[in-house]
């Protein structure tokens, strides 16, 4: 094995071999070891802290170790925890009731993981198509975005365009088609009488924090709506604060007929997602036909409920906004300085790194290194998504360190 820092200590190396031998080899995580953590920071083994700018791929909105999402869960361990569907339990009726309030929808399905709401999703929009579009029977076709990410499932990859995603993974699952993103009239195109949903992340994530075209969401409403397909935003990543606003469409005064969510909704301590929409669409599903064992157990509702809540004041997603600005402004200024480009909404940034001066990863190597976690994604794309809990200077700090690694990367 070989660490790609000089800065390693032997209680690091300890538990990045036992790691390395014995978990499977599907990530390559910055050599940091992380031991525990608080609102936009985390400590080491060692005890250092490092502001964490990745917030789990936005699963740590509300920050680490929040103290009204840790009350919300201790109180709940000490009731119960799991019941499974097979019953009802306490917490699941006031928690999808407040996240279908919060959607302006009516119906919430319980899921675990955001893969588990996007395969939801597709099931229910395969079986509103054949139930209520009238679609002949195993016809149906759903529209997808060039670059998505929706996750890991065989059903999933079936439609990435990623060949690291899916290679060696097939045969794949048929039923899709992939347009341009940002392309409303190759939607129009692609859609025909078996089409039942166009599938979309309102911002690209994975792709780098991809921002379509103001008027693209808004077209891609008119056209659905007009061709009798459904709208699936999949806003695991884009939703809950993290844009400004509780979802991204909100940015464009778009609302789609499915929200896909997950990530943030556990609050960054369980796995909770969920399919949100109308009665019209959600109640085909009927009793039998798709579960979960966890999905929407007492302690998962608990969390959820605790983030619905903390969402309803409207004050994260206020907050996203305001240092949002303030952080892309801020990484304005080092376009031309290493950085290529700097896209975004609210407290999510995609900066493009000079490709000439240094990869992703290695700018994400020399940012640990100076206390800033960070992630790259796609060679020279780097992420910053820190917790929207996270403090102005902080924020201010973090560019400061990434411009002093550009810095020395250009020496
Ligand atoms: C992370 C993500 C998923 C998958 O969520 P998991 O919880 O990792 O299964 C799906 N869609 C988008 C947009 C995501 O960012």
């Amino acid at each position: 094995m070989t660490l790609s820092t000089t800065s390693t200590t032997p209680r690091q190396f300890a538990a990045i071999v036992l790691e390395e031998e014995h978990a499977a080899h599907n990530y390559h995580p910055l050599p940091v070891v992380v031991a525990s953590g608080d609102g936009a920071w985390v400590t080491d083994v060692d005890g250092r802290r490092y502001l964490d700018c990745l917030a789990a791929y936005s699963a740590v909105n509300f920050g680490h170790s929040n103290p009204v999402l840790l009350d919300a869960a201790r109180a709940q361990l000490g009731r119960i925890t799991l019941t499974s569907r097979a019953f009802h339990n306490d917490q699941l009726g006031p928690f999808v009731t407040e996240l279908a309030t919060l959607a302006g929808k009516d119906m919430v399905l319980p899921m675990n993981t955001g893969a588990e709401a996007v395969e939801s999703g597709i099931k229910v929009a395969r079986a509103w198509g054949y139930r209520v579009k009238g679609v002949a029977p195993d016809a149906a076709n759903i529209i997808v975005m060039a670059g998505n990410f929706h996750g890991r499932t065989t059903t999933i990859i079936s439609f990435s365009d990623d060949e690291d995603a899916r290679a060696d993974f097939g045969p794949f699952t048929p039923g899709f088609r992939t347009v341009p993103y940002g392309d409303a009239a190759a939607i129009e195109a692609a859609i025909d009488e078996n089409t039942v949903a166009v599938l979309i992340e309102p911002i690209q994530g994975e792709s780098g924090i991809v921002v379509p075209p103001a008027d693209f969401l808004p077209a891609v409403r008119e056209i659905t709506s007009r061709r009798n397909v459904l709208f699936i935003a999949d806003e695991i990543q884009s939703g809950l604060g993290r844009t400004g606003a509780t979802f991204a469409c909100d940015l464009v005064g778009v609302v789609p007929d499915l929200y896909l969510l997950g990530k943030a909704l556990g609050g960054g301590i369980i796995p909770v997602s969920a399919v949100v929409g109308n009665s019209d669409i959600l109640g085909v599903i009927q009793p039998g036909q798709h579960g979960s064992t966890f999905g929407g157990n007492p302690l998962a509702a608990a969390v959820g409920l605790a983030v619905v809540r903390i969402l309803a004041t409207g004050e994260m997603q206020e907050r996203a906004r305001v240092l949002g600005e303030r952080l892309r402004a801020d990484l304005a200024e080092l376009i031309g300085h290493g950085v290529v480009a700097v896209r975004g909404a609210g407290l999510w940034a995609g900066i493009d790194i000079d490709p000439e001066l240094a990869s992703g990863r290695a700018v994400c190597e020399a940012l640990m290194e100076r206390g800033v976690l960070a992630k790259d994604t796609h060679g020279s794309t780097i992420r910053l998504a820190p917790p929207i809990v996270v403090e102005a200077a902080d924020l201010d700090w973090a560019v400061e360190q990434l411009r002093a690694v550009l810095t020395e990367l250009a020496g």
